[in-house]
């Protein structure tokens, strides 16, 4: 642990600190943001005070990404939760823009000290150490993902930056200077597997023992994981963040069993059910939407945030000694399908698919007949056989079988060839219309 005493705290104390901060939080929100002044006092909350402390957040609207965008103006093309004043902001990142134009993420010089800090705690979690080496294959740019890089620094390790989408520059680093550990998305430690296999490399016999994937969900679930294990010959753990409220707010350890919040003391978590917003309590096994606050942030600090991340929680002790909830990533909002009223993220159906394994690549592709997120069965899925399986129609029907009784989702599975569906050097497709 970087910071024991921190991490290690238990987490009843934990939560009393972060009260004080969460109400000296308001205080400043009150004072310094037009957008939570606004929204709050329409609620009812005429004062910090009125809004009370942690106990009572479940009491106070939910921010959605989409209120925040609407208040941008030329003047002000951050948006009305801007707090900080132009010589406070030391970093402004932005977003892909994947829905709409870009939107600005400001920095403090004491918020992006938090971020690392954050980042550090939740990448060392993984087991990596000062003096190891870490081969990284974001292209960080204008993203988030740069401040997760000076993590890297924090712990002490030696960091090989060699960007996406140079597969070549990747191996030869590995094969070359023989790194410990590397981070990349779980799609492209799957796609190298491939690519290393089909080049008669092993990458088993690499030195690298620890496969760090974030980026997108997939990495935590267990199937699509043992493959990664089996492929790499390392441990693989997770970890992820929230673009608007930090980078790598979570990490997983090496008992591999969800991520800790590395963010602690700066982010408050929340789950809630998604479709009413109730508030769910964080219990073992409960699941929803990963509802975030932050509780020490300076240039525009955001308030029971919905993440349209999926978790399920864990709360039954870590034998690594750190403290707190851990989440699990199922999916995102934004990725799930309603089927006849069950809902199915794209991510949970590869994890039943890629437990066919060896029969098949690992690779799906969920193809939606209907637009929008209301499907009537059988919702179409390509699945994907492996090099040199042929197409049997009793693999069909087993995986069809299987999905139906895991997930309760009637399903049409057409089999195609190995190497039919595109592979990716970031986040892999599962769904096209
Ligand atoms: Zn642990």
């Amino acid at each position: 642990m970087l910071a024991p005493e921190i991490e290690s705290r238990p987490w009843v104390e934990q939560l009393a600190l972060d009260d004080a901060s969460y109400r000296a939080q308001l205080a400043y929100l009150f004072d310094r943001s037009a957008f939570y002044r606004e929204k709050l006092t329409a609620a009812g909350f005429s004062s910090a005070p009125a809004a009370g402390g942690l106990a009572d957040i479940a009491g106070l609207p939910l921010t959605e990404k989409d209120e925040i965008r609407a208040t941008r103006t030329p003047e002000n093309p951050i948006g009305a939760h801007l707090c900080a004043t132009p010589s406070e902001i030391v970093r402004i990142y932005s977003t892909s823009g994947t829905t709409g134009a870009p939107s600005y993420i400001p920095l403090t010089a004491s918020d992006l000290e938090n971020w690392v800090t954050a980042s550090a705690r939740s990448y060392a979690a993984s087991g990596i150490a000062a003096g190891q080496r870490i081969v990284s294959t974001y292209n960080a740019g204008p993203f988030v993902a740069g401040a997760a890089l000076a993590a890297f620094d924090r712990i002490g390790l030696c960091h090989i930056p060699v960007g996406t989408g140079n597969t070549e520059r990747l191996a030869h680093s590995v094969e070359a200077l023989r790194p410990e550990a590397v981070v990349l998305t779980p799609s492209y430690a799957a796609h190298l597997v491939e690519w290393t296999a089909e080049r008669d490399v092993d990458l088993r016999e690499s030195s690298v023992e620890r496969v760090l994937v974030a980026g997108e969900p997939g990495g935590g679930e267990p199937a699509f994981r043992a493959m990664l294990e089996a492929g790499w010959g390392a441990r693989v753990t997770e970890a992820m963040g929230v673009g608007d409220i930090g980078v790598s707010l979570w990490g997983e350890c090496e008992e591999q069993d969800g991520m800790h919040l590395g963010a602690r003391g700066f982010v408050h978590a929340e789950l809630i059910e998604p479709e009413t917003g109730a508030a769910l309590g964080l219990e073992d096994g409960a699941t929803g939407e990963l509802v975030l606050t932050h509780l020490r942030h300076r240039a525009a600090p955001l308030l029971r945030f919905r993440t349209r991340d999926h978790v399920q929680v864990r709360t039954t002790p870590c034998k690594c000694g750190r403290t707190g909830p851990r989440v699990r990533c199922r999916g995102r909002t934004d990725d799930m399908l309603i089927v006849r009223g069950v809902n199915v993220f794209p991510s949970a159906v590869r994890e039943v698919v890629s437990a066919f394994a060896p029969q098949v690549s690992g690779h799906i592709l969920v193809t939606p007949e209907a637009p929008g997120v209301k499907q009537e069965p059988p919702l179409p899925v390509n699945v994907e056989l492996a090099r040199g399986a042929t197409d049997d129609p009793l693999l069909a029907q087993a995986i069809r079988e299987r999905i139906r009784d895991v997930l309760v989702v009637q399903t049409r599975v057409e089999l195609v060839p190995w190497g039919t569906l595109r592979r990716s050097e970031y986040k892999s497709k599962l769904v096209e219309r």
